[in-house]
């Protein structure tokens, strides 16, 4: 739909630093980038004062339940969650009922995100319903314009079962993408291995679980060639060995998830099934060092692993609940905290939230049109897709569960005062959040 936009007064944020500009969008992509345009007639003028104006956000990580878990969230809701968190586009990840491991899934998925607020684009999964054995048929899934794979809940155990779809991903220039957690090391447990855990009496998921896969995986990546990406890193020794697999050469990149750079395990003290996730939240120096670690950009993105969970499988003793827990709406503000608050650097902010995870999932302009999407993550420049946000990074806000586009609760931040406040959210070109609200 042709929507004739203009955002007026903010500080646009480009890849090379800020500048004190409007934009006019028309046709679904930026038309003008200047400074004091006059407002075209009919347009609808955007109040972007004391704000950022920068690519809309793209989450890596988001489960959006559907199929299948419905009760725990849709796509719609899951994208409605996304566009109130800045967002413009979102990876669906596989761990669906059914899985997203054959065409007719992925198919479905695409098609229920064309009908949400944002764009959707489904991750395929590594093995056939994630079940760590036989390939997916990542070919087939390719050709519907999937480029991430991962059987995300669980990671792929075997080293040989990795291997292979690592050399079947090169061939098809895909990206393999694992939650790093040995289940022979970490199995049964439900928060972090430590002295903690021994207290409470509950069995943990110790470190060792993570880093051991993620150095075999880095080893197995060198070994193959092969474009490797891990989810949810959780502790410093990970971190270290991302950073030397880089410094070889090897194709990786990493993520973390806003939980792991604000909360640690202490919040598992009151046994609430809130602070359950997995990886689990580690102690205070790993988070410390996690939060150090997106400031020196030794982490290419900052990533949801928004995990909708019903009441019926959460709100249950800690040791029998569901893991995971909420993301897409509290993602900005706590990220805009771990890199410094009013210090914060707007560029590194929209390097973490959007331009590497847009360049990782494929979604930039080129790649984009493999999915029948538009380009997300570019930088700010006229003629490019106009998915953008403008955010306020002064108003604080107070998250209430009660108040989440959501249709899940599982949040650990309620009642929490977060300082950075989404204002406008456009996805190719339309007005899908204004000032806070949606638009339809
Ligand atoms: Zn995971």
């Amino acid at each position: 739909m042709a929507e004739l936009i203009m955002i007026q007064g903010g500080t646009a944020v480009f890849d090379s630093g800020t500048r004190q500009v409007d934009l006019i969008i028309r046709d679904g992509v930026i038309a003008e980038i200047g400074e004091r345009l006059s407002v075209p007639a009919g347009a609808e003028v955007l109040n972007a004062e004391q704000a950022w104006v920068g690519p809309g956000f793209v989450d890596l990580h988001a489960h959006l339940r559907e199929p299948g878990g419905e009760a725990a969230e849709t796509v719609a809701s899951g994208a409605a969650a996304g566009v109130k968190g800045g967002y413009s586009a979102l990876v669906a990840m596989p761990n669906t009922v059914p899985a997203i491991d054959s065409v007719p899934v992925a198919a479905h998925v695409l098609d229920l995100g064309r009908r949400s607020m944002l764009d959707v684009v489904p991750a395929g999964a590594i093995t056939i319903d994630r079940a760590g054995e036989r390939s997916a048929p990542m070919g087939e899934l390719a050709a519907l314009g999937l480029t991430f794979f991962t059987d995300d809940g669980m990671g792929v155990q075997r080293a040989g079962v990795m291997r292979r779809a690592m050399l079947y991903a090169k061939g098809l220039r895909l990206t393999l993408a694992q939650h790093c957690e040995d289940e022979s090391l970490a199995g049964g447990g439900c928060m972090n291995a430590s002295a903690l855990s021994s207290r409470l009496g509950l069995a943990g998921r110790p470190a060792i679980a993570e880093e051991a896969m993620v150095a075999r995986d880095l080893l197995l990546a060198e070994h193959t060639g092969a474009s490797l990406h891990l989810l949810h890193l959780s502790t410093a020794r990970s971190l270290e060995m991302v950073k030397a697999a880089k410094a070889r050469g090897i194709a990786v990149t990493a993520e973390v998830a806003p939980h792991h750079f604000t909360l640690t395990e202490a919040c598992c003290e009151g046994y609430d099934p809130l602070f359950k996730v997995h990886p689990p939240l580690r102690g205070a120096s790993d988070v410390q060092a996690l939060a150090q670690g997106l400031r020196m950009r030794e982490i290419d993105a900052v990533a949801t692993d928004h995990a909708p969970h019903a009441p019926e499988t959460k709100d249950r003793p800690f040791d029998e609940a569901t893991p995971g827990m909420l993301g897409l709406e509290t993602a900005f503000g706590l990220t805009l905290e771990a890199l410094g608050g009013d210090d914060a650097d707007p560029v590194l902010l929209f390097e973490l939230l959007s331009r590497n995870p847009a360049r990782i999932a494929k979604l930039t302009a080129g790649d984009e049109r493999r999915h029948g999407l538009s380009a997300h993550g570019g930088d700010l420049s006229v003629g490019s897709d106009a998915n953008l946000v403008v955010v306020d990074p002064s108003t604080s806000w107070v998250v209430d569960r009660n108040q989440l586009a959501s249709l899940a609760r599982n949040t650990p931040y309620d009642g929490r005062t977060i300082r950075g406040r989404i204002r406008h959210t456009v996805v190719a070109g339309s007005l899908v959040l204004n000032d806070g609200e949606f638009t339809r």
